[in-house]
């Protein structure tokens, strides 16, 4: 089986395939030389517990059974390896390459002006992704930010922009990160959602982090977005109205951040003093429908707006999958509204028009199976779910991809083809040294490595 993408969709799916189909070999393919996706630039750098099933991965790829082609990106780009030359070399393709775009807003000003950045770009910097390594987002311009959206990924920011760096510093932030937030002068940030309190997409854990951190003070939200009895919601959501209720536990504070809630956003608007720059960001108000304690109520625009004034502002509204180049070429289904390859809910891949014909051989996981949501558990019980459904076609029996004279060569039927286009592939055990420089250049600065941030920077390791 070919496995692309290396993040925990296609690590979680490997590990049940290979445990479950006797002799089955998988090569996973990565476009970037280091392994783990989202678990090495999404997760944030002070939430190391986290990336803890790295150690279940790295059990994974010991196997004779498993081989990692990093640095090679199936794709027609330049420098990409195409899909339908895997075809011929294997039984079975799994598509586990997650979401590598972002949503946008589709405002004025969102594209044009300065100030003004993904969520996903800025988490990419400063987790080290190559794509965003020379981002520079200069947080000196004021000390007001705005963050659009109400996610986890939007508390992760909030933190990362109001937290000590001395915290942060023994992380594996990258050096470059440090250096740019010891210099901000970031000291409120609002995290504006279009609901209330009810509908926020955040879970305790973010949000009562936020609230513990010693010098940042959380503002007061609107009473009236709250239930006045707890009692009668669900535990989830009754502990996050607890934890908003009760604010946050700062003494002497020097930060500060809040939950604006009922705004929509409608332009960035320029400064006037500098017109290329951000100035201010006006919203919408909004009331909730049918009332604001469903946790299913939609906005309704007012017609009122409001300018909040800030130099600095986060789009964090979600990612987004891509289909990838090949896929009409080769009848591969892609669903553009939804972000996901069309399966059967069980990972198998489907014609968009019948849910009946599943295309022979083709699976799917993880984020572009369900799309982007979910944390890594149950990215994990839908790779579970994908493997399930990969062995039980296996052993009934069921058709698979043709491969050439019915022996799938993997690996060593594509490299031929990877070479004459020049691609250097990264094996495991070259990422091995990869991970042990990295290792060895953190540890020099006391942290538990320091992240090459460049791609020809991780393949120097090798030369
Ligand atoms: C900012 C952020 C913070 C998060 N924090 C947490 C957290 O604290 N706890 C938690 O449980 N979950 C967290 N999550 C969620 C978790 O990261 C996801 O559930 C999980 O990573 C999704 O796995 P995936 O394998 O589908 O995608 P990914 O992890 O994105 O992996 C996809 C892989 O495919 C590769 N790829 C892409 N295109 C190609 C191609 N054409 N050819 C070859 N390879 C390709 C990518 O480089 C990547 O390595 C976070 C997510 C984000 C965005």
């Amino acid at each position: 089986m070919a496995v692309i993408g290396s993040g925990p969709a296609g690590f979680y799916t490997a590990y049940k395939v290979m445990s479950k189909i006797e002799n089955s070999v998988v090569d996973m393919y990565e476009h970037l030389p280091v392994p783990f996706g989202l678990v090495r630039f999404g997760v944030a750098p002070d939430h190391p517990e986290v990336k803890n099933c790295q150690d279940k991965f790295e059990e994974v790829a010991e196997s004779p059974r498993f081989n990692f082609v990093g640095n090679i990106s199936i794709g027609d780009d330049v420098g990409a390896l195409p899909l339908r030359s895997l075809l011929p070399h294997y039984d079975a393709i799994l598509f586990a390459y997650g979401a590598s775009r972002d949503r946008t807003l589709g405002i004025p000003g969102e594209d044009t002006l300065k100030g003004i950045y993904s969520a996903r770009a800025f988490v990419g910097w400063y987790n080290g992704l190559p794509e965003y390594s020379d981002l520079a987002p200069d947080l000196t311009l004021g000390e007001e930010a705005v963050v659009v959206g109400q996610g986890n990924v939007a508390l992760d920011v909030t933190r990362i922009l109001l937290q000590d760096t001395s915290v942060l510093k023994s992380t594996d932030i990258t050096e470059n990160a440090i250096e740019t937030l010891q210099k901000s002068k970031v000291r409120r940030v609002r995290v504006v959602g279009r609901r209330g309190p009810m509908q926020a997409a955040f879970t305790i854990k973010e949000i009562r982090e936020l609230m513990n951190l010693p010098s940042v003070e959380f503002e007061p939200v609107n009473g009236s977005l709250i239930p006045e009895d707890l009692k009668g919601l669900p535990r989830p959501s009754r502990r996050i109205m607890e934890v908003i209720k009760k604010g946050s536990k700062a003494t002497e504070p020097t930060k500060k951040w809040s939950l604006d809630f009922c705004l929509s956003p409608k332009a960035f608007d320029a400064s006037p003093t500098i017109h290329s720059q951000l100035g201010s960001v006006s919203f919408e108000k909004t009331t909730l429908n049918p009332d604001p304690f469903d946790p299913n109520a939609r906005a309704i625009g007012t017609s009122q707006m409001v300018d909040i004034s800030s130099s600095l502002a986060f789009r964090s509204i979600g990612y987004k999958s891509e289909p990838l180049a090949e896929f009409s070429e080769l009848n591969i289904p892609f669903n553009d509204k939804s972000g996901t390859i069309p399966n059967d809910h069980l990972g198998r891949v489907v014609n968009e028009d019948g849910l009946v014909t599943p295309l022979k051989g083709m699976y799917c996981a993880g984020w572009v199976k369900r799309g982007p949501t979910g944390v890594i558990a149950s990215t994990m019980a839908d790779a579970f779910q994908t493997a399930d459904s990969v062995a039980e076609d296996w052993h009934s029996h069921a058709a698979f991809l043709n491969s050439v004279d019915n022996e799938a060569l993997g690996w060593d039927g594509v490299k031929q083809e990877a070479e004459k286009k020049g691609l250097r592939r990264v094996s495991w055990q070259d990422w091995k040294r990869i991970d042990a420089e990295e290792r060895r250049r953190g540890s020099a600065q006391g942290k538990e490595r320091e992240k090459f941030t460049k791609v020809e920077d991780m393949l120097a390791v090798l030369d």
